[in-house]
């Protein structure tokens, strides 16, 4: 019996100064590698990309596989190169061992009008560089409390994820990130076996497990029973992952 590979992603969002980053990353590896996770347990943090390089080199001093824990950054451009002040391409990031990339994040679409073909755009170039996407879907407060949320999260799978796409995709309701409100066991099993129902539209298979995240308020406290739902392939940790001792725990639960 093959075991499902289960993830926790750290995003650090635009909150850790360089030394505090290189120095969390070093404090997530050395903890990881006294207690390791099982194997089917992969652990990326997503730091700003200023902190690449730097969190990559840290990562490689400790020796720990990249399966067991990885880089990501939290965004990439659409285009590979080319006169775009300002932006970051897949290519560049992957040159800085990265090997995820976070798209389509609530924070992006918001402050950023990013929209789901922008978002697919992304997909398509991290995918061409060799970046495995993670590609958040959510619905709003008030969509929710309207009864749309199922139609909205089909826009998103629609609108975002490429044909043939090859990823990891994350569950974030907009109203839970960051508000240390988090959905109901029921709500949550409920909202991502519906998104598991829809994605072999954009997957174009019935036989390939996209692993299907939860990410809002998760802290060491929810992470257990999060974790125990059955359609949770892992977490998107945000706040919490920004200290070492709570995102292990968060590992720990997982693992
Ligand atoms: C996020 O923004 O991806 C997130 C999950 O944040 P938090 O855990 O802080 O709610």
């Amino acid at each position: 019996m093959t075991t499902v590979p289960k993830f926790v992603i750290g995003n650090w969002k635009m909150q850790a100064r360089h030394e505090h980053g290189l120095q969390l990353a070093r404090d997530i590896a050395h903890g990881m590698k006294e207690a390791p996770p099982p194997a089917h347990l992969h652990t990326i943090i997503c730091p700003p990309f200023t902190q690449l390089d730097g969190v990559h080199q840290a990562l490689k001093e400790v020796c720990l596989p990249h399966e067991q824990l990885a880089l990501g950054a939290q965004d990439c451009y659409p285009a590979s190169s080319g006169p775009f002040t300002g932006d970051i391409s897949a290519p560049m990031i992957r040159d800085m061992g990265a090997r995820y990339v976070i798209l389509g994040h609530s924070e992006r679409r918001q402050n950023h009008g990013e929209t789901d073909a922008v978002i697919r755009q992304k997909v398509k170039a991290a995918t061409a560089a060799g970046l495995t996407p993670i590609v958040c879907i959510g619905e709003h407060l008030a969509e929710r409390n309207e009864g749309r949320a199922a139609s909205v999260l089909s826009t998103q799978i629609e609108g975002s994820l490429t044909r043939g796409f090859r990823g990891i995709v994350a569950y974030e309701p907009v109203w839970a990130i960051g508000s240390g409100i988090t959905p109901s066991r029921e709500e949550l099993q409920r909202k991502l076996q519906l998104i598991r129902a829809l994605l072999p539209m954009r997957l174009m298979t019935d036989d390939i497990r996209v692993p299907v995240l939860y990410g809002g308020s998760v802290t060491s406290v929810q992470a257990p029973s999060i974790m125990s739902i059955e359609a949770v392939d892992g977490v998107l940790v945000g706040s919490a992952s920004l200290e070492a001792r709570s995102f292990l725990d968060i590992i720990g639960a997982a693992a």
